[in-house]
């Protein structure tokens, strides 16, 4: 019988899940997979150990009334019927808000969860679905051990500075801070950092997590220093249907002159805006570039145009850069974005291959680059299944 870490990453529409063996030494995966369309029209995809998609009859059915409540169940009896000789010993979950409190991945207890809860005002789109996530383990496998690993974790070694808003002084001691988001993924890349790097990897380096959420991390000693996300993920860049960075006084002239409710603002901000309010086309970075109206291409050029204020701002906190790191699903694949962000960087000195760049190299910054530029994929799973065993061993919670 092997043991095994379950890691989930539960969201509005989508609930993604990895499966990794603990055996004496590394966690090895052995399954990945992706429940999307949840609440529409769920499908189901799973990839095994090799990578290599798993087959139709292997995968659980799914009718169109799945919701959220019963895919938890459903696939927990599935990963009992498919992965033979594995038991799950702990399930380890992503949960997007941790509060000011949580510098560490934490035992969940009912204590936990009802301080957890309280901060779903903080995460809206994302929290709730979380905290579900676990109540759902909770209620099919009573007693097992879950933990909750927090997106903003990695942001707790920042100087007071960094996350103070100039807000009257109250506010920020009951804690309207900047928390900063997408922690679980720095965190990766920071433990990833010297196998590239080397001694640079402790340098000034700044990680763009440019996915359907976005936001980027200036580190030093690869600890957070500052990140472009602030008291909610609603901050900074430009994102799929999120604003990022807008002048309050938007807000206050739609409330007071436009007559818009604060739900209306709040679902204008978090699902009509970014790429898709831009464009009026998607949400969808991939859409964007195949598409080539005006709108599109305004929407693309305002995202990257905002990356590089954004870059700037950061690099300023850390004293220059040294390296810069591409990931997630832009990062990642979208080598025109990249171009883009690093030639309005030439001043600093980023000089990009563009063969390099096209082919979606590691390395994709050319000789004459005083900065190292490099594509490193993004595994927020292997993070959560780390902490995970490791407070399973030790038992113990954090603060
Ligand atoms: P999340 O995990 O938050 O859903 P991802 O990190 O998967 O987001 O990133 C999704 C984004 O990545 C989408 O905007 C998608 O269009 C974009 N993306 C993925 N592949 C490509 C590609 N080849 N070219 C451009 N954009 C891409």
């Amino acid at each position: 019988m092997t043991n095994a870490i379950l890691v989930l990453n539960a969201g509005s529409s989508s609930l993604k899940f990895a499966i990794y063996g603990d055996g004496d030494g590394a966690l090895d995966v052995l399954l990945r997979g992706k429940i999307s369309g949840i609440g529409s029209n769920p499908v189901f995809s799973a990839k095994d150990a090799d990578g290599l998609a798993m087959s139709g009859k292997d995968l659980p059915p799914m009718d169109l009334e799945t919701g959220q409540d019963d895919l938890i169940p459903e696939l927990l009896d599935w990963v009992n019927a498919h992965q033979g000789g594995v038991t799950i010993k702990a399930v380890g979950h992503r949960v997007v808000h941790g509060g000011r409190h949580h510098a560490e991945p934490a035992l969940i207890t009912d204590a936990l969860l009802a301080e957890l809860e309280s901060l779903s005002p903080l995460a809206p789109m994302h929290q709730p679905h979380n905290l579900a996530a676990i109540r759902c383990v909770a209620a099919s496998i009573p007693g097992l051990t879950q933990v909750a690993c927090f997106d903003t974790s990695f942001h707790r070694t920042q100087d007071r500075l960094a996350q103070l808003f100039a807000l009257p002084r109250a506010l920020s001691d009951e804690g309207i801070i900047r928390y900063g988001f997408h922690g679980l993924s720095y965190d990766y890349i920071a433990s990833t950092l010297p196998a590239y790097l080397g001694d640079k990897a402790n340098g000034r380096v700044i990680v763009a997590h440019l996915g359907s959420g976005a936001s980027m991390c200036a580190m030093k000693n690869r600890r957070s220093v500052a990140t472009s996300m602030g008291f909610t993920a609603l901050d900074g860049l430009v994102m799929g249907r999120r604003c990022g960075t807008l002048d309050p006084g938007v807000i206050l002239y739609l409330l007071q002159e436009k007559g818009l409710s604060a739900t209306d603002i709040s679902t204008m901000l978090y699902k009509e805006s970014g790429l898709l309010g831009v464009s009026g086309i998607s949400n969808d970075m991939a859409v964007l570039e195949a598409d080539t109206s005006a709108q599109a291409q305004e929407a693309i050029d305002l995202f990257c145009h905002r990356a590089t204020s954004e870059l700037a701002a950061l690099a300023s906190t850390i004293g220059g850069l040294d390296a810069l790191v591409f990931t997630a699903g832009i990062g990642e694949n979208s080598a025109r974005i990249r171009r883009q962000i690093c030639d309005r960087l030439c001043w600093m000195g980023v000089a990009i291959d563009p063969d390099a760049n096209d082919g979606h190299a590691t390395r994709i910054s050319g000789p004459s680059s005083d900065i190292d530029v490099l594509v490193i994929p993004t595994n927020e799973e292997v993070v959560v299944a780390r902490a995970t065993r490791a407070l399973t061993q030790t038992g113990a919670g954090s603060d």
